[in-house]
């Protein structure tokens, strides 16, 4: 199995190499400012006690404060959640907030929790962590299988515990209400159309509306982005959820899908599509392929295989840089999860602004400085990307490095 902070490094050397990029600075950036390990126990519903293991990796600060989710998951572990912050630290950097790099997770199946053990989960890590964060030191966020709820236990718990005057900064990705901001919980999903917009004016891959596409994932950033796509003229027609996908080349009644995994908990046994599994997804015979669930599924292996004319990344880390280098040699352009996912932590920055200014901005507002700025990242990435001849990735990798180097 490829180790994603193995990938995240191999990643920002190429662009070193192929940009000089001073190598003392390159060499700090390869390792993580600070990552720690805490046990968070936990009163189970049946009374007993148990005991989970939560990380909060901090890769670099100096654009600003650590800025990056919190997933729950089986498979959380200690590489995992380097390799994501190092990423948010380039992500960041590529959409211009003015934030670092952070993330952390907890190695839990949360569908296994009651609401309860949920919160009481949720408030023991901010206990363990709470020294830690803070709106002007480290702001997490949503990730995988997190949300507002999650976030608006956090930051309760944050304020009991500090009584920072800022506290509601702490954290972005709430409800609506309790200090979200409108337009963050579709903000991935549409700045990544916002991007592949973009990639479509510019023929990458030779895309143009009416193309299919599938993708990986029906979750919070998946089903916006679907959504969003679609209404810009796309036929999609495959997504997936852990349990497996479902395929009708003729298109997807996107609603009805919605609706569909609401009764009966999955997508599988979709009236008037064929199920198929989250690998079969990924070679089907359609224009664009969009993963946007977990990293690593895009590698050695299946590269080849894979018919889209683009790929636009919405999940973290899901090409490995071999089927990288598969994809760079059949001239498929890859559009990079640090320019593509950047929407949902640009909104974020958004959200930390207002509670630190005690605004409150509107939609319509938000969604609008959201594409301004993520189409301008493509922009920039563009220009490296044809200075340098390179892929994407690298693109966004050299311009990334230089805005955070020239704040080192
Ligand atoms: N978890 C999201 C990401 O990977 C958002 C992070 C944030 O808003 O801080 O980009």
């Amino acid at each position: 199995m490829t180790n994603p902070f193995e990938t995240a490094k191999s990643q920002l050397m190429q662009a070193a190499k192929i940009a000089k990029l001073d190598e003392d600075k390159i060499e700090q950036l390869l390792a993580t400012d600070r990552c720690v390990e805490v046990s968070i126990p936990v009163k189970m519903d049946n009374g007993k006690q148990k005991i989970f293991t939560g990380f909060r990796s901090q890769h670099n600060n100096a654009r600003g404060p650590y800025k990056g989710g919190i997933r729950y998951h089986q498979d959380v572990n200690l590489d995992e959640v380097r390799a994501l912050s190092f990423w948010m630290s380039f992500k960041n950097a590529v959409v211009n907030v003015p934030f670092g790099g952070g993330k952390g997770g907890i190695i839990v199946n949360p569908k296994e929790l009651s609401a309860g053990e949920l919160e009481r989960l949720s408030r023991g890590f901010v206990q363990k962590i709470y020294p830690l964060i803070g709106p002007e030191v480290d702001v997490p966020a949503p990730d995988v299988n997190t949300n507002g709820q999650i976030m608006e236990w956090m930051v309760d718990e944050y304020k009991n515990l500090t009584g920072h005057p800022k506290a509601l900064a702490t954290f972005t990705g709430k409800p609506l209400g309790k200090g979200g901001s409108e337009g963050r919980a579709e903000a991935t999903g549409f700045g990544g159309v916002y991007v592949f917009e973009e990639a479509v004016k510019n023929s990458l891959g030779g895309v143009v509306k009416g193309n299919t596409m599938a993708l990986q994932g029906f979750g919070n950033v998946s089903s916006f982005f679907a959504q969003a796509a679609q209404k810009l003229g796309f036929k999609v027609v495959a997504l997936s959820d852990s349990k497996g996908g479902i395929v009708n080349l003729e298109g997807l009644d996107l609603d009805a899908v919605a609706e569909h995994k609401k009764q009966t908990g999955s997508l599988k046994d979709f009236a008037g599509a064929k199920n198929i599994t989250n690998s079969e997804l990924l070679e089907l015979p359609v224009d664009v392929l969009v993963p946007g669930a977990l990293e690593n599924v895009l590698t050695a292996d299946n590269a080849d295989k894979v018919k889209a004319k683009l790929i636009v990344e919405m999940a973290n880390g899901p090409t490995t840089p071999e089927a990288d280098a598969i994809f760079a040699k059949k001239n498929i352009p890859v559009i990079p999860d640090i320019l593509a996912n950047s929407g949902g932590v640009c909104v974020s920055y958004y959200e930390w602004y207002q509670n630190m200014n005690n605004e409150v901005w509107s939609k319509e507002d938000v969604l609008e400085k959201l594409s301004k700025q993520i189409k301008q990242a493509f922009v920039d990435v563009y220009e490296l990307q044809k200075k340098y001849n390179t892929t994407f990735r690298t693109g966004a990798y050299i311009l990334a490095a230089e805005r955070i180097i020239a704040k080192m």
